[in-house]
């Protein structure tokens, strides 16, 4: 058991719920009790707190069993008038006290953080008043001299400053897109006009980007009101521009907070209403409520909370005397720790910039990607290209799919073909890869072409692993010249990467290849080099955590191990991190390797597991994991050995991890990539510049590595990028799977 300086922590949710904060919960707890802390749980949040007695019990490893996977908080939260007086706070003094709780996460929002911090400043005050009443002795005083606080942003609105993603942000807007994806079936059916009222009192996060991600026509937030007086009209206006363009439905999408340029708020019933006076529109109104906030965390929220738990003790453990509060959050996809203090009043100068109408501040203030979302927005969401001065000639741009399926390529070619035309340019489509481009399978693409390719899964221009070879270049060098093509997006996995590198060699033989060109990352499997993510990885991952709830649900009887095999070739991130989201006790990699050693040491771990009261065991294996250690062997392996003491399933998941309808997070960055990847080709050609890139994401940031060095970067021999961010999270997965502290 590792040395640490703390004997206990107390651990709560508070404030609204949040999809994910059950994961929080479960890695405060385990993390703790792994480093020999004790851990409290406040039941109610800060009611639990300042009540005592039943609600504040102590955690097992067990009591956090089981709830990886719920939606919610299973240890409860609410709204504690008390706690907001300083007579509640002294209450809750006493209870920590009386349980020598001295290190506090607290999971919640704005207001829950604020609370907690105010409660550690005024600790030295609480304690001498306790004292010197009589409620506490001076031993107990001395030896709690400072409370240590790390907040944990539970917040469905994503509106906290600081940290890019809070806990249940992801999840609200996939409730969101499941909701806007059925209405626009029904809407389109109908060629109705749909208004959507979605959460967001002071964040248009969500409207923003489910609108981004939905194809909407019209976005109405509180951070940037429509600029003109007459908004209403010119709402009209666009609707009956989307009619007379052969739009077959518009999607309206409002905050709860949005606001118009006087400050006046907006609602969503008056819109309808104004629709049908002026243009006589029969709009149907959907206000979305609660259910944004419930069902079964995502994938992504599941693991970041699993991480930011695991790192909030960690933080407790290494923190300093007399260090301030700090927020553990995301930035960039990595762990940080920031002020609580500043992320809170800077959170607050938003919303205070809002009130005083103060808008392009508050726009400032929420970072240049959700500024540029916004921008790609409004393009995004013109009935027609607007016809601009282009800026020298006009261009043709070529669009392509390669490799195998990932949800989300659509959207790519979507946000491509119309930001192109948008710019002046001509955008061509190329028909099922390179076959389609060695058989000169290209045709210019409209406007309208890509309307409803927002949530489609799938490739509608057609994919396959095909890789160009010997007179292959010839034949494509020929159909890019007969379309005078002078920039190339190719919009998938490894295949287009390799391809790109070729024609970046061939092109003192070819000089049609000497053009610039940009792979955007698109393959389930996640194993390009130079980004944290590529387009398609999410929804697959999301896609395993809802196969594996099902068949964890179907052993409720019986003491069984489950060994799901999922996809990723000989790259391991779909195992580690769906196995981070599910709670497997062990992920099977090929990067890791697998001995028979390691198969025995894991049957044995879960035999004694099983003999102390076990009832379900989850493996993930990639599916290269080992050549002869393959899913039916070591289903084998564990059946046998096993004995009695537990039963053995295999589930190999196959195809269901390449299909559905995209995840909001891979819709929003397949839009991001193509946008920022149609600017960089433009610029290029206008600059006489013909670099061969790939466009990469690392969390927020986007950059570009050149393809050059594509063998530096990459392990031939395995289709992998040398250095994968995410390997390193095995150690969690291993430390969370054991059967006890
Ligand atoms: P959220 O944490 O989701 O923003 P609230 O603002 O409702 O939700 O805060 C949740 C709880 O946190 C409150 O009911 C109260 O107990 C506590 N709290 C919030 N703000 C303060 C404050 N300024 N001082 C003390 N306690 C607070």
């Amino acid at each position: 058991m590792p040395d640490n300086k703390i004997n206990c922590i107390g651990v709560m949710t508070s404030g609204g719920d949040a999809p994910g904060m059950n994961a929080a919960v479960r890695a405060v707890v385990k993390a703790a009790l792994y480093n020999g802390i004790e851990v409290y749980a406040f039941y109610q949040g800060y009611q639990g707190m300042v009540s005592g007695g039943d609600m504040i019990r102590k955690m097992s490893w067990d009591s956090v069993g089981g709830i990886l996977h719920k939606g919610g908080t299973k240890i409860g939260t609410a709204r504690c008038k008390e706690f907001r007086d300083r007579s509640g706070r002294l209450e809750a003094a006493k209870n920590l006290i009386e349980r020598k709780i001295d290190n506090l996460v607290v999971i919640g929002g704005d207001g829950s953080l604020t609370g907690a911090n105010l409660f550690r400043e005024e600790w030295p005050l609480l304690l001498e008043e306790l004292l010197t009443t009589g409620q506490i002795n001076g031993e107990q005083a001395e030896m709690h001299p400072k409370l240590n606080i790390i907040g944990l942003v539970g917040s469905i609105d994503n509106d906290l400053s600081g940290t890019d993603m809070t806990i249940g942000a992801d999840t609200a807007l996939r409730r969101i897109a499941e909701a806007l994806d059925a209405i626009s079936s029904t809407a389109a059916s109908h060629q109705r006009t749909f208004v959507v009222e979605v959460m967001g009192r002071n964040c248009g996060y969500l409207a923003l980007m489910s609108a981004l991600s939905s194809g909407a026509d019209y976005v109405l937030i509180p951070e940037r009101p429509p600029q003109v007086d007459d908004w209403v009209q010119q709402l009209c206006d666009k609707i009956t521009a989307n009619k007379k363009a052969g739009k077959s439905k518009s999607l309206i999408i409002i905050a709860e907070g949005a606001k118009d340029k006087n400050g006046n708020p907006i609602r969503s019933f008056e819109v309808v209403e104004e629709l049908k006076k002026r243009i006589g529109e029969d709009a149907r109104l959907t206000i979305l409520g609660h259910v944004q906030r419930g069902g079964a965390p995502t994938a992504f929220d599941r693991y970041a909370s699993t991480v930011l738990g695991y790192a909030a003790v960690k933080s407790l453990i290494e923190s300093e005397q007399d260090e301030e509060s700090k927020i553990i959050g995301l930035q960039k996809n990595r762990v940080k720790a920031i002020s609580l203090v500043e992320s809170i009043k800077a959170t607050q100068s938003i919303v205070k910039h809002i009130e005083n109408k103060e808008f392009d501040k508050a726009i400032q203030l929420r970072g240049g990607s959700f500024r540029e979302s916004l921008d790609t927005f409004k393009t995004l969401s013109r009935a027609k290209p607007k016809h601009g001065d282009v800026d020298g000639e006009s261009l043709n741009i070529l669009v392509m799919n390669a490799g195998t399926l990932a949800p989300g390529m659509n959207i790519a070619v979507r946000t491509a073909v119309r930001l192109g035309m948008d710019k002046g340019h001509k955008v061509f489509g190329v028909r099922n890869a390179f076959k389609g481009l060695i058989r000169g399978d290209i045709e210019e693409m409209g406007w309208m072409d890509v309307e409803d390719w927002t949530s489609l899964g799938g490739s509608e221009l057609g994919t396959n692993r095909k890789r160009p070879v010997s007179r292959d270049f010839y034949e494509i060098a020929k159909n890019l010249e007969k379309h005078k093509i002078n920039a190339l997006l190719i919009i998938g996995g490894m295949v287009g990467y390799e391809a790109a590198s070729d024609f970046l060699k061939k092109r003192n033989e070819f000089p049609a290849f000497d053009i610039p060109i940009v792979c955007l990352p698109a393959t389930i499997n996640n194993n390009l080099p130079g980004t944290d993510f590529s387009v398609g990885a999410d929804t697959a991952l999301n896609s395993i955590i809802d196969a594996v709830d099902k068949i964890k649900e179907s052993a409720v009887a019986t003491k069984r191990v489950f060994v799901v095999e999922v996809m990723g070739r000989y790259c391991g991130y779909l195992a580690m991190l769906s196995g981070l989201a599910t709670g497997a006790e062990r992920v099977y990699l090929h990067e890791n390797g697998i001995t028979l050693q390691d198969l025995q040491n894991d049957v044995n771990m879960f035999k004694k597991a099983f003999i102390d009261g076990k009832r379900m065991g989850l493996v993930v294996k990639s599916e290269y994991a080992n050549r002869i250690y393959t899913t039916p062997f070591i289903s084998a392996l564990y059946e046998e050995d096993g004995g009695d003491i537990f039963d053995v399933r295999q589930s190999i998941l196959g195809h269901l991890q390449q299909g559905g309808n995209p995840s909001p997070f891979d819709r929003a960055m397949a839009t991001k990539l193509a946008a920022n990847s149609i600017d960089f080709l433009i610029k290029k050609v206008i600059n006489g510049k013909n670099d061969v890139v790939s466009i990469g994401l690392h969390g927020g940031h986007m950059d570009y590595r050149n393809l050059e060095d594509l063998e530096k970067m990459v392990d031939v021999t395995f289709d992998r990028p040398k250095e994968q961010w995410w390997l390193k999270l095995e150690e969690i997965i291993n430390l969370f799977g054991r059967s006890s502290a």
